[in-house]
């Protein structure tokens, strides 16, 4: 067995197909019609143009807005003007097209790179993408057609590139295995946008395997067998044929109300990290949007987003809701999460650094424009405000006194808003969880982001592999601390929510019934899931367990009952 990261659900049995995306070669050459050579550069660019623009709209039909984006951003980094330069100065210096492209690839690449952040890292792949087609394009190599192989094909790829994904057939692919790639990259969100299970992160798996090799695919807990026996295929087609049945079994579920066995009513709502995928928390039967990570409208733009780009976008999320709630987070920049246009400096400690609301006060024209966006776009729909990071009441107060100040603007200015726009705050750290009754007086509701309460409360690093066994929210101090924040927050009469991953969690959300949660926030495909395992639980039921659990002393145990009584 290989193991790796889930990055999309479900299992699979299949013969593989090895996607090499490796580039094509090429004799690097003098030339001396360099004129010649730029025309045949811009002709492989505009070929490149046409043959992603058909791509991205074929996927648009097929998964959505975001990822025929992704394309369409291949065409802008192609099209950069900077990238455009020097390629052409290359060459007009007397080097062939294809040596000149991609030595200015290289040089972006080493750039994103250099920055050992998520998302440039993102570009990298993005980068490598464009090189290895615009190569093709120019040594007339043809392209991988994905869209050809077979019924039942395991694909297994170093990485996969969006357009890579564009083709898949998605009756055709059982099983999706990537040597690179985390939860986040975009080999998981087009996965799990296409329902095909993948485990991402196994390390040498290109070299480990050959085509027609068999493999079993198992999405759920990140593993895969490589040449299964008999036995180990017939259990992997069970655990599927069980998954896919679970699945459909969840329409069920549409159009009902979430509440719990015995009638205790709750609110499902989605996490989104653009207002495109605001439609896809509609369709997959949201009551709201619980959490909108505004940091990605600011990573996927080159500069600043201006108040009416931001104006935009929340607008936009709030017209898709229809009247539902839209919980909008400011700008939860730093730790994993860096801006390169902000010029935030490498720091010791980074997720105990400068980032989140704490950034956010000290650049307070950056936030005063995001603020504004904010209550400009409350005039369309029920946009609440929710600050990330607080760990003390200073924070909060500051944010709402920018915000009475900026009402007074508006107001001046004669421009709509909601003038009782609830504002919220995001408990996500231990000092936050302590002084969670102090803060309920300030806030209008809580939501307990769980990946970072995790990460701070046991003091381990989120992303750190080599301490992820502490990482858990089955930990009694992090059970402990869930438990408090809802209790304060129900002490003051404000509704709780919950929009880390936790909130899906279908072993502990019969706790998070008994604590009291008001309010679950989980991924767009979670939705019914979320609210078949909320259904299956009476109060009393959760109740019982939840004493259980906290009468408990370890991890392990708490994970061993809740699993045991599984629904
Ligand atoms: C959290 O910390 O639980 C959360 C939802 O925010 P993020 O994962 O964006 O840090
Ligand atoms: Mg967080």
């Amino acid at each position: 067995m290989v193991k790796g990261i889930g990055g999309s659900a479900g299992y699979g049995v299949g013969k593989i197909v090895i996607i090499s995306n490796a580039k094509p070669e090429y004799t690097v050459r003098p030339v001396k019609d360099t004129e010649a050579e730029v025309k045949r550069y811009e002709d492989a660019v505009e070929a490149f143009e046409a043959k992603t623009q058909a791509m991205a709209d074929s996927m648009r039909g097929k998964v959505g807005d975001h990822n025929a984006e992704i394309l369409e951003g291949h065409i802008l980094l192609l099209k950069d003007p900077g990238m455009e330069e020097i390629v052409k100065s290359t060459i007009k210096s007397g080097t062939c097209a294809e040596a000149a492209f991609e030595s200015a690839c290289d040089m972006f690449i080493q750039m994103f790179q250099s920055t050992g952040d998520e998302l440039l890292q993102q570009r990298v792949t993005d980068m490598n993408d464009i090189r290895t087609r615009m190569l093709k394009i120019l040594t007339n190599t043809p392209d991988i057609n994905i869209a050809d192989v077979p019924e039942g094909t395991v694909l297994v790829a170093e990485d996969l590139t969006p357009s890579m994904t564009a083709g898949i057939v998605k009756e055709h692919v059982t099983g999706i295995i990537t040597e690179v790639g985390g939860k986040t990259s975009h080999s998981a969100i087009l996965a799990r946008a296409l329902q095909i299970p993948a485990v991402l992160s196994v390390s040498g798996i290109v070299s480990m395997v050959h085509d027609g090799m068999e493999a079993a695919v198992d999405g759920v807990a990140g593993t895969c067998i490589l040449e299964p026996d008999e036995a180990e295929k017939e259990a992997y087609l069970t655990k599927r044929a069980d998954f896919l049945r679970e699945q459909e079994m969840l329409v069920i579920y549409k159009g009902k109300d979430t509440q719990t066995a015995d009638g205790c009513k709750v609110e499902l709502f989605g996490n989104i990290g653009n207002p495109d995928e605001a439609e896809q928390v509609v369709s997959c039967d949201g009551e709201g949007v619980g959490l909108f990570r505004t940091e990605f409208l600011f990573m996927g733009a080159s500069s600043l987003p201006s108040e009416e780009d931001q104006f935009a976008a929340y607008k936009k999320a709030a017209e898709t809701m229809q009247g539902k709630a839209v919980i909008i987070r400011t700008l939860d920049v730093g730790g994993d999460k860096d801006i390169p246009y902000l010029g935030l400096t490498k720091e010791d400690n980074p997720f105990l650094g400068y980032r989140a609301v704490r950034y956010c006060l000290q650049h307070e024209e950056m936030y005063r424009g995001q603020l504004r966006a904010l209550l400009r776009a409350s005039a369309f729909g029920d946009i609440r405000i929710m600050v990330p990071l607080v760990t003390c009441v200073e924070e909060i107060r500051q944010v709402k006194e920018l915000l009475k100040e900026l009402m007074s603007e508006l107001d001046a200015e004669g421009r709509k808003y909601n003038k009782d726009i609830p504002v919220g705050v995001m408990i996500e750290t231990p000092a936050a969880s302590l002084i969670a009754d102090l803060l309920a007086k300030e806030a209008d509701f809580f939501s307990i982001g769980t990946n970072d309460l995790t990460q701070y409360t046991m003091a381990v690093d989120r992303g750190n592999a080599k301490v992820s066994y502490l990482y858990s929210a089955y930990q009694p101090a992090v059970l402990r601390s869930i438990k408090h924040i809802i209790e304060a927050g129900k002490e003051a009469g404000i509704p709780v929510g919950m929009c880390g991953e936790a909130a899906a969690d279908p072993l502990l959300i019969p706790l998070l019934i008994s604590f009291g949660l008001d309010e679950y926030s989980v991924s767009a495909t979670s939705v019914l899931a979320t609210r078949g395992t909320i259904a299956k639980w009476t109060k009393a039921e959760a109740d019982v367990l939840a004493k259980k659990a906290l009468s408990l002393t370890t991890e392990q145990e708490v994970e061993a009952l809740l699993a045991g009584e599984k629904r």
